[in-house]
């Protein structure tokens, strides 16, 4: 039953809630200004150790703590679409590396086989798997997801364009092959709009990122594997474009033993745990310098 009173239209949303990423159910609409996603151990302790890092918190979502519906429990984040107006959304997925290192002992020893992802892979390039894997009609999930570290640009820019919506528009998630930074300056081009302000605007919080990230004592500890930035922008009729840009999903990042710290820089290897995470973002931020001119 719907209750129609004027309390319902003062909260109802300009734009329809979009997620680009995850599993639908994941998440849920909260009151005013934020959203539930579902709680996991990995990400609700990170979420918790950034509330003590005055520098991950400039570029985090706000996080309300955890809540419980239903028996299940959510972590209460920030809606970062909430302060938009019929907002585009990007979702970049960062670093040269998209499994952690405790996901690769774990395969190899346990060699669990993935049909869906022999599936999936077999869609895309029927030459891809190995006389094994095609015999077996599975891969493991590091062979999975290195795969897609090739096919897209995270191999070789660390980072990949893992979702777009754009304002009018259902949300575009097949980006699995744009690899070139030709490949990915067009798609980006086209998100923003061919807007110089917007680009502009997005530049200016990328660097203020990265200089943020630079300082944070959470971020040199932790292997961030899987986490994305946020791009959202709108461009209402009446009054300024906005542009902003956030660090989301913790749910593979990963504390280092002891002081062990990463310079998010150097090549992986295994065992350093490097992510590549500020190489690639060293190269996303090149890219929207030179949007216009790639
Ligand atoms: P996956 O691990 O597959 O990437 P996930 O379940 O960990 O997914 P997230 O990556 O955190 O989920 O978020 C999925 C999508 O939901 C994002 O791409 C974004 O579109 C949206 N989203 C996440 N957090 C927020 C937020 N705080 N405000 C607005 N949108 C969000
Ligand atoms: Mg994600
Ligand atoms: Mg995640």
């Amino acid at each position: 039953v719907v209750h129609w009173s004027p309390f319902v239209q003062v909260y109802k949303k300009k734009y329809p809630w979009v997620q680009l990423a995850g599993h639908n159910g994941a998440f849920k609409p909260c009151d005013n200004g934020t959203i539930l996603k579902k709680l996991t151990e990995k990400e609700y302790v990170c979420l918790n150790k950034i509330l003590d890092d005055t520098y991950m918190l400039q570029i985090t979502p706000k996080f309300h703590g955890k809540v419980e519906k239903e028996g299940v429990e959510y972590v209460k984040l920030q809606d970062l679409l909430a302060e938009f107006d019929n907002p585009s959304v990007c979702d970049i997925k960062m670093g040269t590396r998209t499994y952690l290192e405790e996901e690769l002992i774990k395969a190899r020893e346990k060699l669990t086989m993935r049909k869906d992802m022999y599936e999936k892979m077999v869609k895309v390039d029927k030459n891809e798997p190995t006389e094994e894997e095609h015999n077996f009609k599975a891969v493991t999930k590091p062979r999975y997801m290195q795969w897609r570290e090739r096919l897209s640009s995270t191999a070789t820019l660390g980072f990949r364009i893992d979702g777009i919506k754009q304002a009018d528009r259902d949300p575009d998630k097949n980006f699995k092959t744009v690899r070139t930074n030709q490949e990915v300056a067009y798609v980006l081009r086209k998100h923003i709009d061919y807007r110089d302000e917007t680009r502009l605007k997005l530049l200016e919080r990328l660097k203020e990122i990265r200089s943020t990230l630079e300082k944070s004592k959470f971020f040199a500890s932790h292997e961030v594997i899987g986490s994305s930035l946020l791009l959202v922008h709108d461009q209402p009729a009446d009054g300024v474009a906005r542009a902003n840009v956030w660090m989301i999903d913790f749910g593979k990042t990963t504390p280092l033993n002891g002081d062990k710290q990463l310079d998010h820089r150097t090549p992986w290897v295994e065992g350093n745990q490097e992510d590549g995470y500020l190489f690639g973002l060293d190269n996303l931020v090149e890219l929207f310098e030179n949007l216009s001119n790639i």
